[in-house]
């Protein structure tokens, strides 16, 4: 068990603890891909989070590479300092509230920032891309026409193409989809919803992915 004051933690410092971010973690708000102990992601959690389950014993095995170094108090039996050292990724034995991971018929909540993510910022009407804030929301089918607010009637488009297109279906403005839209499984909600996700987290990401998956080439895209 290791001695640390997960509370006193906060600052980042203190004079019986130290937190001590590696370059790959470039600060302490780098977060961490939790997985279950079969390895299916399971969300983000930050240090302090991470830190809890070592605590706990939760920790069944690390992944990736080592983000943070907390050295704790003095262990009164060994008269040394106990060091704790977080990955980047951590399988745990626990579980979370959220079944999304076991469950096929899961269908993540449908939020701009993860549609956008979804078509890698892409307008899909007019194949160029965007910052998030110049890019909307659209219903394919709109909602006059009994269109709803699904991930698979939905599209990230450009305030032109999304003006142009206004109250129609694609067929009715004549206007063409670059690609089909689909519902992100849970592996790639959770990449969808990373904000800074390392190579490594990537890398584990994308072999949770279908192989199907769009997401495979949209994230080459991004990345060049
Ligand atoms: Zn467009």
């Amino acid at each position: 068990m290791l001695g640390i004051d997960l509370d006193r933690a906060d600052g980042g410092f203190n004079e019986d603890l130290r937190i001590v971010a590696t370059p790959a973690a470039r600060g302490l708000a780098q977060l961490v891909l939790r997985t279950d102990i079969s390895g299916m992601p399971l969300e983000w959690i930050d240090y302090r989070e991470s830190a809890r389950l070592y605590h706990q014993e939760q920790v069944a095995y690390t992944c990736g590479s080592l983000l943070y170094k907390l050295y704790g108090g003095m262990n009164a039996r060994t008269g040394r300092r106990t060091v704790l050292e977080v990955n980047s990724i951590v399988a745990t034995i626990g579980h979370t509230g959220n079944p999304g991971n076991t469950r096929h018929d899961y269908v993540p909540p449908l939020n701009n920032q993860t549609l956008f993510r979804r078509d890698a910022y892409i307008c899909m009407y007019c194949g160029m891309r965007f910052a998030a804030r110049e890019l909307s929301r659209d219903h394919i089918r709109p909602f006059s026409q009994k269109g709803t607010d699904v991930w698979t009637n939905v599209v990230a488009a450009c305030r032109r193409c999304n003006n142009q297109k206004a109250s129609r279906t694609p067929e009715q403005a004549k206007m063409q989809l670059i690609a089909v839209p689909f519902t992100p499984t849970y592996a790639e909600y959770i990449f969808l919803k990373g904000r800074r996700v390392l190579a490594d987290q990537m890398e584990y990401l994308l072999a949770h992915f279908p192989r199907s998956s769009p997401l495979h080439a949209r994230i080459q895209h991004w990345l060049s």
